[in-house]
């Protein structure tokens, strides 16, 4: 009786034990709450772009009903609008927001995770990223920075931009000052051009006072709340430098890592419905902007010409191809995107591109 009786007492306590490491580990998952730090490259609460890290923040609290709250800092106000990559890399933050190819002199292969010259639309581009491989690839890449990448936004097709000299052929890019990130960058510069990279923020300026000659930067909807219209005279279009750029939502693993699950959950979807939801607004807002911006400001609204297309295309090409000779990585991330492209090409001749041709005829 009495060995039934310790025995009893010794599985009571270790029954006991057990109970309450389990409540406390499922209390501690369930009620500690996370109060994270989110730097961006975009101007504080800036229309587009610089509200989609916002709503993630929004989405997440309500959804965590208060565990996980997202503090979102303007660029410059925590850490200027390029070292998002490095604080998020060396954990002063958890979280940026951002475009990945602002970090092509760090991970050159990033740069098809935003955008390349004649590359995917924002539809194709969501498609290769989410289902067609390209995730799995952009999260290989940033793993040695210790970074988790999710997409997080995309602005559409964008407009080459604010000019105050007129394109009339390849002479007239010679020389020409021009802000421009990323490979767009580097086929401006091959085609005679002054390829520069600043901040959204200090582009009215640079073109206002002849700094720069002419900037890129978003389309219509965000273009005009910059006011440019007020700094150049010459709107150009289609954005080939970036037919689709997605952004980036950006966590430090280890800080990924420490989450449970059902917060990984909560991020991922927010990020995912806001990924969407960015490219609606753009879509919902860019045409009416452009009204006002030609009927009201008298923009003088320019196609490129098609033989300046054409060569900005080549030298892109062959700048392409270049690029995924340098390492295995790049060329990892080019064949996968390459291919897709391709393959997406073939199938919208005869989808969406056949239709708008009829529709709009
Ligand atoms: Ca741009």
């Amino acid at each position: 009786m009495k060995k039934f009786l310790t025995l009893f007492i010794i599985l009571g306590i270790t029954s006991c034990t057990n109970e309450t490491t389990d409540s406390e580990t499922v209390s501690t998952d369930k009620d500690k709450t996370y109060n994270w730090r989110l730097v961006t490259s975009w101007p504080k609460n800036y229309p587009g772009l610089g509200m989609a890290p916002e709503r993630i923040a929004d989405l997440v609290e309500e959804m965590s009903d208060g565990q996980m709250t997202i503090t979102v800092y303007g660029a410059e106000e925590q850490v200027p609008a390029f070292g998002v990559f490095d604080a998020v890399s060396s954990g002063s933050h958890q979280m940026g927001h951002s475009g990945g190819y602002f970090w092509k002199g760090k991970v050159p292969a990033a740069q098809f995770f935003t955008s390349v010259p004649f590359g995917l639309t924002a539809d194709e581009i969501n498609a290769w990223v989410n289902r067609g491989g390209g995730l799995e690839l952009w999260r290989e890449i940033y793993e040695p920075f210790n970074i988790y990448p999710i997409p997080a936004g995309n602005t559409g097709t964008q407009m080459f931009g604010w000019f105050n000299k007129e394109i009339n052929s390849l002479e007239d890019v010679k020389g020409l000052k021009m802000r421009i990130p990323g490979i767009g960058g580097e086929v401006l510069k091959e085609a005679g051009g002054i390829p520069v990279t600043l901040p959204g923020g200090e582009l009215f300026t640079a073109l206002q006072t002849g700094v720069i000659d002419a900037t890129e930067w978003v389309g219509p909807y965000n273009d005009l709340t910059f006011g440019f219209h007020q700094a150049a005279k010459y709107y150009y279009y289609p954005g080939w430098h970036e037919p689709g750029p997605m952004l980036e939502l950006i966590i430090n693993l280890d800080e990924w890592n420490s989450l449970p699950k059902h917060l990984q959950v909560i991020i991922e979807t927010a990020t995912k419905a806001v990924n969407q939801d960015m490219l609606d607004e753009y879509l919902a807002k860019n045409n009416q902007a452009l009204t006002e911006l030609v009927e009201v400001h008298g923009v003088e609204l320019r196609r490129l010409p098609d033989d300046v297309i054409e060569e900005f295309k080549t030298i892109s090409d062959q700048i392409l191809e270049e690029l995924a000779q340098e390492d295995e990585t790049i060329a990892k991330v080019y064949n996968s995107y390459k291919s897709f492209k391709e393959d997406v090409s073939e199938y919208h001749k005869i989808s969406e591109d056949a239709f708008i041709e009829a529709r709009n005829k």
